[in-house]
C-alpha cells in the first residue's frame, strides 16, 4: 500500500538481498521511492530488484560489503551520480551470534562490530555529506530490543544494538540543523533467515512466543511499515528516536 509520500526519493539500503532488508526496499519502492538495494551478493540483490519492476516501483541492485570502506565510498558517489542525490539511508546489514564471551573466537567479536556497528557508521559517514549539501536526508538504523533487554547469551550483538541507540541519538542531535533526521528502529523477533534455525526449533519458538504479548513473531513488512515511516516527511519533527517493533516484548 502506498502510504507515504517517498515519490522520486533515492533510497539506499544495505543487506537488502533478503529478510528485513528485502522487506524495506520492497516496501519503499511500493511507496515511490527509487532504491538502491546493496548486499554482499549482487546477484541476490538483483532478483529484488526484479520484483521491484514487476511492482512497478523502480530499482538499481549494488554489491555493497559495509566492512571494506572503499566499496561504501564508491557505493555512495556512484548513487550520487546517477540520482544527483541520496535522500534515505537505511543501515540495515547486520548478523547475529550468539556465544558466552571467554569462549568467542576473538575474529568472530570482530566480525559483529565490524558489520553491525562500524558498516552501519562508514556508510553514514559517506552519507552525510552528501545529504548537508542538500540540507535534507533520513538516516535510519537498524537496531533491535537487544539494544534494550537482554538477550540470551549474546553480550556482542547486544553491545553493537545498544550502541545503535546511542549512536542514532547522538548523531540526530549533531544533524538536525541540516535538515537531516536520524532515527532507529529496534525489531523485535522477526521471521527470517537469520533467525530461522531459532524458531525451526519447536522449544525456542514456543519460548520465544511466550515473550510476545501480541502472540506472534513479527514479519520483515512489520518493520519496513515502520522504516517507511521514519523514511517519509510524516516523521519530520522526529529526531534520535528509536521506534521499538516487538509485539510488545520489551513493554512487559
Ligand atoms: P538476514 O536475513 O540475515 O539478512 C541480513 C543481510 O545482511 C544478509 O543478506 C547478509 O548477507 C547481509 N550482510 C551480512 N554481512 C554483510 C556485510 N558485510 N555487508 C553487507 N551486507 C551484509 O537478517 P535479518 O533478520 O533480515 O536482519 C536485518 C537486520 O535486522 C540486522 O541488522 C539485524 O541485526 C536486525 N534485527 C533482526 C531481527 C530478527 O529477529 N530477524 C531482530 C532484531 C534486529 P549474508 O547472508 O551473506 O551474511
Amino acid at each position: 500500500m502506498n502510504r507515504y509520500d517517498l515519490k522520486d526519493k533515492v533510497a539506499i539500503v544495505t543487506g537488502a538481498r533478503r529478510g528485513i532488508g528485502e522487506g524495506i526496499a520492497l516496501k519503499l519502492a511500493a511507496n515511490g521511492a527509487r532504491v538502491v538495494v546493496t548486499d554482499i551478493d549482487e546477484n541476490d540483490c538483483q532478483k529484488v530488484v526484479d520484483k521491484i519492476a514487476t511492482a512497478g516501483g523502480r530499482g538499481l541492485a549494488l554489491k555493497l560489503d559495509v566492512t571494506d570502506e572503499k566499496n561504501i565510498k564508491n557505493v555512495i558517489d556512484r548513487v550520487s551520480e546517477t540520482y544527483g542525490r541520496i535522500d534515505i539511508l537505511v543501515n540495515n546489514a547486520g548478523i547475529f551470534a550468539q556465544g558466552e564471551l571467554d569462549k568467542m573466537e576473538t575474529s568472530v567479536i570482530d566480525r559483529i562490530l565490524n558489520i553491525n556497528l562500524r558498516g552501519l557508521i562508514l556508510c553514514s559517514k559517506y552519507v552525510i555529506p552528501i545529504m548537508k549539501k542538500q540540507n535534507y536526508g533520513k538516516i535510519i538504523n537498524i537496531a533491535s530490543i537487544a539494544g534494550f533487554v537482554s538477550f540470551d547469551i549474546s553480550s556482542i550483538y547486544c553491545a553493537t544494538k545498544g550502541a545503535i541507540v546511542n549512536l542514532t541519538r547522538e548523531l540526530a542531535t549533531e544533524l538536525a540543523r541540516f535538515k537531516i533526521n536520524v532515527n532507529a528502529v529496534a525489531p523485535g523477533v522477526i521471521e527470517t533467515p537469520m533467525t530461522g534455525n531459532l524458531l525451526a526449533n519447536n522449544e525456542v519458538s514456543k519460548a520465544l512466543l511466550n515473550k510476545i504479548p501480541y502472540g506472534r513473531v513479527g514479519t520483515p513488512q512489520d518493520i519496513a511499515n515502520a522504516v517507511a515511516f521514519l523514511a517519509s516527511d510524516d516523521s519530520e519533527y522526529m529526531i534520535g528516536h528509536t521506534l521499538v517493533v516487538d509485539g510488545g516484548w520489551i513493554a512487559q
